[in-house]
This record gives C-alpha cells, sequence and structure tokens, in this order.
C-alpha cells in the first residue's frame, strides 16, 4: 500500500497538509486551504490515527481514505470546485470530503453528500456540527448529507460541476453521468479486486471522455444489505 510518511511522525492537521504538498500531492493553494480548514481529527473514530497517512475502519465494513486519496481527488476536481459551483459527494462515510468539498465552493455553491447507512449520516453530520469551517455551510443549507442509494446520484440538485464517489463501482453507473453538467467531472474508482481511479469529463456536446488516473484500492459500492454481509 502507498503511503507517504510513517505513523507517528506528524500529529497535526496542517503539517498532515505540508507533508501532501512536499510530497507534490497537493499543488493548488485553495485544496491545502480546504485541507487546512477541515481538521480531518474532527472526522475519525480515534483522533491519534488522525493525520496518518493510511485509511482507518469506520465501522459497517468501511474505511476513511487515506489522506493522500483525498487530497488527489481534491486536485482532480478543484477546477469544478469553484467558489458557486455545485458537488455531488457518493459514499460520504464520514462526510471529511464533503465538507472539504464544501468550503471550496463557498455558501454560493452546494455539496450534497449521499451515503446508505443512516449511522453514518448521522455521524457525519454530527462531525461537520464540530468543524468551524464546514458547520455554518451546513446551518446554511449550502452543505447537505442524505441517505441514499449513491447509484442514483441525487437528481434534487443536479445537474453537477463535480462528481466524486468513494466506493468502487463495477461499472460508471449511467445516473451519475446523466447528473453532470456539460463540463462538469466525475472521479469514480471502477473495478473489482484490480480497480483503476477514473477522471470522466462532460463535453459541451454531452459526450464524455475518460481516462485512468491510478490503480487504488477502495471498498465496493454496493447495496447496503451487501455491505453488512461484508461481500
Ligand atoms: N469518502 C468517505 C467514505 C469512503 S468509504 C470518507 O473518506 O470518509 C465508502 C463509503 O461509501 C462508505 O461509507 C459506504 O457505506 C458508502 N457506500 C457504499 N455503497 C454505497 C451506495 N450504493 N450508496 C451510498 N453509499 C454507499
Amino acid at each position: 500500500m502507498k503511503q507517504f510518511w510513517s505513523p507517528n511522525s506528524i500529529n497535526k492537521n496542517k503539517a498532515m497538509v505540508e507533508n501532501l504538498q512536499s510530497h507534490g500531492v497537493i499543488t493548488s493553494d485553495e485544496v491545502a486551504k480546504a485541507m487546512e480548514a477541515v481538521d480531518r481529527g474532527l472526522f475519525v473514530p480515534d483522533r491519534s490515527y488522525a493525520y496518518v497517512d493510511s485509511p482507518l475502519s469506520i465501522g459497517y465494513n468501511v474505511t476513511i481514505s487515506a489522506p493522500h486519496m483525498h487530497a488527489m481527488c481534491l486536485q482532480l476536481l478543484e477546477k469544478n470546485l469553484k467558489p458557486g459551483m455545485r458537488v455531488l459527494d457518493v459514499g460520504s462515510g464520514t462526510g471529511y470530503l464533503t465538507a472539504c468539498f464544501a468550503v471550496m465552493v463557498g455558501s454560493e455553491g452546494r455539496a450534497i453528500g449521499v451515503e446508505h447507512i443512516p449511522e453514518l449520516v448521522a455521524s457525519s453530520i454530527k462531525n461537520i456540527e464540530a468543524s468551524d469551517a464546514a458547520s455554518p455551510l451546513l446551518k446554511q443549507g449550502s452543505l447537505a448529507i442524505h441517505v441514499g442509494d449513491g447509484r442514483q446520484g441525487w437528481a434534487e440538485f443536479a445537474p453537477y460541476d463535480a462528481i466524486h464517489v468513494g466506493a468502487a463501482a463495477p461499472e460508471i453507473p449511467e445516473a451519475l453521468i446523466d447528473q453532470l453538467k456539460p463540463g462538469g467531472r466525475l472521479v469514480i474508482p471502477v473495478g473489482n479486486l484490480f480497480q483503476d481511479l477514473q477522471v470522466v469529463d462532460k463535453n459541451s456536446d454531452g459526450s464524455v471522455s475518460i481516462r485512468s488516473e491510478t490503480s487504488v484500492r477502495y471498498v465496493p459500492l454496493t447495496s447496503r444489505e451487501a455491505q453488512l454481509r461484508g461481500e
């Protein structure tokens, strides 16, 4: 597994962001600012591991992604996370990345999380409420997390400038492409055992261009029942 620094070498959110910058994972000021503003420690079950470059279990057979994966996805979507833009986060889990998205698109934008485990939705809302950067956006309504099957996207606020999927799909769900704006970008891990992080750009004529960024290992985008059975 890829890891950019070892456990216990850092314990602060800002140092984590600086590490990601020095390793070239974060290159944009906006991404660095968002990750500095949203303390990852508020989103993980055990704060002592919050800043280690590793995924962590969050229960229900799933994990919060490693910081370098969150940073990579924020970088890939950065041009589609400008103030006022709309973003959908499928499989929002802890709410960490949804909160970063919300901070980037700001109070004029919209950041929507969809997660199929109701308990994770409830705890993600508590996590966000504890964040000085994200809680005003939740109160004001530009940030929201919903219980639902993210394979259907979230039609209410479509089309989106950016869609992120935090779990690996056997194939790209059609609804997510439908809910992408022309000029919009979808970042999604695709595959079963071997997965690629795919970057899907919707062109102005509605066609899509797809490329693979890197190989990755995510938990599956699946039904709630299959996930809880550990399949
Ligand atoms: N990006 C989040 C969570 C990653 S784990 C974070 O870093 O905190 C993937 C998440 O996708 C899990 O919370 C899992 O419950 C959720 N998930 C899996 N299949 C889903 C589906 N069909 N609809 C909605 N959420 C799903």
